[in-house]
């Protein structure tokens, strides 16, 4: 299928994509990242933009730098900079276990880290990621900066804290310090996307645990934390018995008939699956984290 005619434009810098932005603000405007949402969703017809401001090219939204104990990602960032970065599988161990189960080789080619957060797809898998590292999320509008929270940023279905004239320009993400991470997920068998999904990170005093930080996706309209989960585990021994109980609480804070229903997986199906893939998730933390093999 054929998208509807736009006009597109290319930004080189933040600054040309805020003024295009405001240029505009009349029209229906998307943002081109990666393309690897919005181009099907154009083909489909799901959405039609009058106006497509390309930011791909933006150097200032690109690469992963270290600053003291925060990794910042920029939005531009393409997953498959991500797998490779020793910073990041170091610093942000739960992200990179994430990122690497997104799609196949050519969507971790192509798609970026900040196109997957601000599209806020339910099904997607960073979400949880996000919320699981403690990340912030910086956006630029013509007034400056804003730096939200992960636990802010998600709305809802496709609705983020970034206004229509604001960017998401990147991702800064406490250091893991020898936290071990993880993401597991039980992927959608037709388009691999997580049904759901839940991201873990666990610091430990030998077998105790000082902090844990739990986050899902796929089965709310958009990505949550599981604080009950976190708080069952925090001064607990890390057990076999400890992760039983605590993956128990994994829906005490959701309503399941608010979770995501649709041909895939029932709502009740998926309260099931968020406490069986809680307990998969912080099992295989407790095990020194995952290495799944990335798809092809
Ligand atoms: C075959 C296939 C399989 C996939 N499987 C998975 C999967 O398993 N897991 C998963 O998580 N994803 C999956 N995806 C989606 C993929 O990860 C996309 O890359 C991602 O959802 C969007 O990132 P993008 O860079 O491609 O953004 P784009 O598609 O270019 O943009 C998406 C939306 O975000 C907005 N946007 C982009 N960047 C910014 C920004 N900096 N600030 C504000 N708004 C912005 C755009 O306006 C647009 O509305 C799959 C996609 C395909 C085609």
């Amino acid at each position: 299928m054929y998208p509807d005619e736009f006009d597109y434009y290319n930004a080189d810098s933040i600054d040309e994509a805020l003024e295009l932005l405001d240029e505009h603000s009349d029209a229906e405007t998307e943002l081109l990242a990666g393309g690897h949402s919005l181009l099907p969703a154009m083909k489909t017809g799901l959405s039609s933009p009058d106006v497509l401001i390309d930011i791909s090219g933006v150097e200032a939204m690109q690469g992963i730098e270290t600053d003291g104990d925060t990794l910042s990602i920029g939005a531009m960032t393409r997953y498959s900079d991500l797998t490779d970065s020793e910073g990041v599988a170091e610093h942000a161990p739960v992200l990179a276990d994430a990122v690497r189960q997104v799609g196949d080789v050519q969507v971790r080619n192509r798609g970026t880290i900040g196109g997957n957060l601000a599209h806020a797809d339910p099904a997607a898998d960073l979400p949880g990621a996000a919320l699981a590292s403690d990340a912030t999320l910086v956006v630029e509008g013509s007034d400056g900066e804003r730096e939200i929270p992960a636990d802010d940023f998600f709305f809802g279905m496709y609705t983020t804290d970034v206004g229509p004239d604001e960017l998401l320009t990147r991702i800064e993400v406490p250091s893991a310090d020898g936290a071990v991470g993880t993401y597991v997920k039980k992927p959608s068998p037709s388009s691999g996307y997580a049904m759901v999904g839940v991201a873990a990170l666990l610091d430990t005093d030998g077998d105790t645990v000082k902090s844990a930080s739990v986050g899902a996706n796929g089965v709310m309209d958009h990505g949550v934390r599981l604080e009950s989960v976190e708080n069952a585990l925090v001064d607990g021994s890390l057990d076999a018995d400890t992760i039983e109980a605590a993956a128990g609480h994994a829906g005490d804070d959701l309503d399941v008939a608010m979770m995501m229903d649709d041909l895939q997986a029932s709502n009740e199906f998926r309260a099931q699956l968020l406490e069986v893939y809680t307990e998969r998730a912080l099992t295989a933390a407790m095990d020194g984290g995952s290495t799944p093999a990335a798809a092809d």
